[in-house]
């Protein structure tokens, strides 16, 4: 089965509701031609409910940053599935290195939530990758390997169909600095062939996309890498123009 790419926009902590309406609004707009991909929108908690609002009857999906693994229950601060499926929220963000890096997330606190979305009717986006000081020690497979191994770890090889993964070196993340097309291909040929010793067959479906400074002038070469199957962009998410430049990459 051919694996339909995805652009994920990962909005992190920006937008108000009004900006993020207008955003929504011009990105429904210019990605309503974009039938080679899936474009995902990734607001705040916030503006989740208005961008609802303007993306429903389009093609462009709705999704979280983060996701609590409980139902519900006394946790002040935190969102559940039940919450982000009443809105129509269709895909969830887990374990970005942000989460990692400023919020004490876990490969086993990953693995809750993975787990939890896997029985919702919600896709995670589950994102590994190593730090700059990993890679300069020649650790950046065994880390990769640790954070697959520990967040998906339980799974069916059927609920493996249903996960995206996001391969996002840290160096790369916000820095300008993205993994040239040759050394993310080669990581992303790695993660497929680890998924597929722990799960079989299954691994040739699973999209990998690739995300750290993703741009309009780089996503083209990334996209010709045959196990990068799309993009998580953080920074050139933020202005339609350049999120829908990366949409557009094949024009
Ligand atoms: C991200 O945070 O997921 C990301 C890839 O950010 P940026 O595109 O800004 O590097």
């Amino acid at each position: 089965m051919a694996r339909t790419p995805v652009i994920a926009g990962n909005w992190k902590m920006h937008k108000t509701v009004a900006e993020a309406v207008a955003l929504a609004q011009a990105v429904k707009d210019g990605a309503a031609g974009a039938a080679h991909c899936q474009v995902v929108l990734a607001p705040p908690y916030t503006a989740l409910y208005p961008v609802a609002g303007i993306l429903r009857d389009s093609r462009v999906i709705l999704a979280a940053q983060n996701v609590h693994w409980e139902p519900g229950g006394a946790f002040t601060g935190e969102i559940s599935l039940p919450m982000l499926e009443a809105i129509g929220c269709r895909m969830v963000i887990i374990g970005h290195s942000e989460r990692r890096q400023y919020f004490g997330e876990t490969d086993a606190t990953v693995n809750r939530r993975v787990r939890a979305v896997l029985d919702s009717d919600l896709q995670p986006i589950v994102c590994i990758g190593e730090t700059l000081e990993e890679r300069e020690a020649g650790r950046h497979y065994d880390v990769v390997t640790q954070q697959l191994d520990g967040g998906l770890d339980g799974l069916t090889r059927r609920s493996l169909l249903r996960i995206i993964l996001a391969y996002e070196p840290v160096w790369a993340i916000g820095t300008g600095r993205t993994a040239s097309p040759e050394t993310a291909q080669e990581m992303h040929a790695f993660i497929r062939s680890r998924l597929s010793e722990r799960f079989g067959e299954g691994a040739r479906e699973v999209r990998i996309l690739y995300g750290g400074s993703v741009k309009p002038a780089n996503i083209a070469a990334l996209m010709r890498q045959p196990d990068i199957d799309g993009a998580l962009v953080g920074g050139a998410c933020l202005e339609a123009d350049s999120f829908l430049g990366i949409i557009h990459y094949n024009a």
